[in-house]
């Protein structure tokens, strides 16, 4: 089961620390890009926060699959709701970074997710479907269902609206489905033990080094 840290814009923690505290429990870390290469020479599975569709070009701000993989990062975030709320990307944008990044050979969490007003207009389902419809399914590939209303917000999905979503999102396309959104320590188990929650994308308590482990093991049990 992957539990991944999302530590967006923050500088995180001490790459040595958490890898010490982390021990044999499967893991990823999302740090920002200035933090990779560190990350993986301090042993930890590194993926970044995003990743563009082309090898090179004048893409600025834009990072290169090639170049993940030649500083050793296993994967890249992509889709996540702050990039498409706050930078403009489209469905479109996130299958082409997706379908690149999966041929280049770097793993995929794919981020989808309704916002408030979508679920109290009963339009959930239909803004999963669009967005799942431009991803493939691949082995490299997983799914990050994040409903966006509860991204950073203390608000978390129950457990039974997460099983909802995650079996709706499982039925369009077969591929491991993550949730995130506000998972902390004392809300993992619950959120983990659903049968079609796959793991978890933590944004937040990852920047805790403690908090993180915590919900690592807790993963791992499952
Ligand atoms: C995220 O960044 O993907 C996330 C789920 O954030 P948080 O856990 O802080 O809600």
């Amino acid at each position: 089961m992957t539990v991944a840290g999302n530590w967006k814009m923050y500088d995180g923690p001490d790459s040595h620390a958490l890898r010490a505290a982390l021990g044999d429990l499967p893991h990823v870390v999302a740090p920002p890009y200035t933090r990779l290469r560190e990350c993986v020479d301090a042993g930890l599975t590194t993926y970044a926060q995003n990743v563009h569709w082309a090898d090179e070009g004048a893409f600025t701000g834009e990072i290169a699959p090639p170049m993940l993989l030649a500083l050793g990062v296993e994967g890249a975030i992509v889709g996540h709701s702050e990039r498409r709320q706050y930078f403009g990307e489209t469905d479109e944008g996130v299958a082409r970074r997706t379908a690149a990044a999966l041929a280049a050979g770097l793993n995929v969490i794919a981020c989808v997710g309704e916002t408030e007003e979508q679920r109290e207009a009963g339009e959930t389902e239909d803004v999963l479907r669009r967005q799942v419809a431009v991803l493939e399914r691949h082995e490299r590939l997983v799914v990050a269902y994040e409903p966006v209303w509860a991204i950073g917000t203390g608000k978390t999905a129950t457990p039974e609206i997460a099983q909802e979503a995650h079996a709706f999102v499982k039925s369009l396309l077969d591929v491991p489905v993550l949730y995130g959104g506000s998972v902390k320590p004392d809300n993992a188990a619950e959120l983990l033990a659903q049968p079609d929650v796959d793991g978890a994308l933590v944004g937040g308590a990852s920047l805790d080094i403690d908090g993180f482990v915590t919900i690592c093991r807790i993963g791992s049990s499952r």
